[in-house]
């Protein structure tokens, strides 16, 4: 138990108590008292999660490591980095987020000031999944404090390392008075979320996003809602296998395919299936040597009943590269399927495992309307060495975020909105994105107490409107 932690078993066990009153109750006293809402104490807690990274980086990769045999390159790129990074734009650029915002005026309202003030929402709650513990966290962290809001984060319960540094040592590093963490799987997450909040920030499966958003509704509370699906990957024939199958095999494979934007299955023409397979298995070995499980940069899956989930779908189709297993290791190696059926398991929900599917298409449109017919995804790829492919491809469907011949470099710009669309998610988030996101947009007129005279056509009656004007 942490010290800015909820998790005490006691209190659970006791009938008729709440163990979130008393923590959630100092959290909007807190908030009441306006503390938050100075810069000077938004970039005091940005500097407290700066050091905290930087002060802990071991001990940080060590933990990845632990809950999915993250390799410390990997952890630093995809998870420590982007924090950091966050936090320093977010300490740079709070002054120039937090101003009041102009904005153009009318004939009637030219003499007054028009301005958009934002504002923080007040108690946030933060939910996170297992995939990125740390990243997931600490990103929409750095959105809500920037934006001056107290913060509940409720880490998932399945990264347990993370979680336990998270409720552990981060608080150390806040203002706990308006910060806390809070432990717990669905049952007490359940409970959580029957309390009020003034902001719910989700990231998870879509099943999960129904279940809080149902609870946000109560409340009628504002949620962001960042979930997975399947994200398809197009090949055109006029690209170079080999250089595709370097960017996919990379992309799905990293963190044992445990990421919601990875290339969920491939869409290509029998004759691109027949180039790709050989160049993927030449990527695969490369990255991983060959025996794949002995390599230091292959991840794990996170636990014994994701790992059962993806030893079924090897038996879909059939295997062409890969397709062992160990449970005492919860290896799963990385594998194609191809003369897979749409309607068997791994081409209805989203793998999250180091599995690729090839689906054959015989043309660009076939690809499209495939794609059409499903979900919008939260991420859609193509290659190609034709723009017009990558732009039809762009045109003519949609999804959360876009590559063409990439994956997803996109998360490393915080430039760029992250969010689902559809059954993906909504709301977005990243960089100067999670201020606006954590951020009330108050639209705010400041008129004269004088000039009545100019006022006065507004007044009934207006039978004589004519002699006013
Ligand atoms: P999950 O939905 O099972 O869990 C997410 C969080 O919700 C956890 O903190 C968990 O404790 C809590 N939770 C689980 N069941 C609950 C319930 N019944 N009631 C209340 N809370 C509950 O997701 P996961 O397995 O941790 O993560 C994998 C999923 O997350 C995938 O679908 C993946 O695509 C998605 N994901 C999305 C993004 C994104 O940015 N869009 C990023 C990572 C993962």
């Amino acid at each position: 138990k942490g010290p800015g932690s909820v998790n005490d078993p006691e209190l659970e066990s006791t009938p008729g108590m709440d163990p979130f009153t008393d923590t959630l109750q100092r959290l909007r006293e807190a908030f009441s008292s306006g503390r938050t809402r100075s810069a000077e104490f938004r970039a005091a807690q940005l500097n407290g999660l700066s050091r905290f990274l930087r002060e802990n980086k071991q001990l940080l990769q060590e933990t990845l490591a632990r809950d999915l045999h993250k390799a410390a390159f990997h952890s630093d790129i995809s998870e420590l980095i982007i924090c950091q990074n966050e936090v320093d734009l977010a300490l740079r650029s709070l002054h120039t987020w937090m101003k009041d915002e102009p904005v153009a005026k009318n004939l009637v309202t030219q003499l007054d000031s028009a301005f958009i003030r934002k504002e923080p929402f007040g108690l946030v709650l933060i939910l996170t999944p297992w995939n990125y513990p740390l990243n997931l966290s600490l990103v929409p962290l750095v959105g809500a404090l920037a934006a001056g809001n107290c913060v509940v984060l409720k880490p998932s319960e399945m990264s347990k390392c993370a979680e336990r540094v998270l409720a552990e040592v981060l608080p150390r590093y806040l203002d706990q008075s308006c910060f806390a963490v809070v432990l717990g799987g669905p049952e007490k997450t359940g409970k959580l979320l029957e309390h009020e909040f003034d902001y719910i920030f989700f990231t998870g499966s879509p099943r999960v996003g129904k279940i809080v958003m149902a609870a946000a509704a109560k409340h009628l509370t504002p949620v962001t809602l960042e979930l997975g699906g399947k994200n398809p990957c197009y090949v055109d024939d006029n690209c170079d296998p080999q250089t595709v199958a370097n960017r996919v095999a990379f992309f799905r494979c990293f963190n044992a395919g445990q990421t919601c934007v990875a290339p969920d299955y491939v869409l290509c023409s029998p004759e691109m299936q027949a180039r790709l397979v050989p160049a993927l298995q030449s990527a695969i070995t490369r990255f991983y040597g060959d025996d794949p499980q002995s390599s230091p940069d292959l991840g794990r899956i996170i636990n014994e009943k994701h790992f059962q989930r993806l030893r079924d779908l090897l038996s879909c189709g059939r295997v062409v590269i890969g397709g062992q297993s160990d449970e005492s290791d919860l290896y799963i190696a990385p594998t194609v399927l191809v003369d897979v059926q749409e309607t068997e398991p791994v081409m209805q929900e989203e793998i999250f495992g180091p599995i690729l599917p090839i689906v054959n298409v015989r043309s660009l449109g076939q690809a499209i309307d495939f794609i059409n017919r499903r979900e919008k995804p939260l991420a859609l790829y193509v290659f190609s060495k034709s723009s017009q492919v990558v732009n039809q491809m762009l045109d003519r469907t949609s999804s959360g975020n876009f590559a063409g011949n990439e994956g997803f470099t996109y998360l490393t710009l915080t430039s760029l909105p992250f969010s689902g669309v559809g059954k993906s998610g909504m709301g977005r988030y990243h960089g100067k994105f999670s201020f606006d996101t954590f951020s009330h947009h108050r639209a705010c007129l400041l008129s004269h107490s004088g000039l009545e005279m100019l006022k006065n056509i507004r007044y009934p009656p207006y039978s004589d409107c004519r002699q006013k004007l």
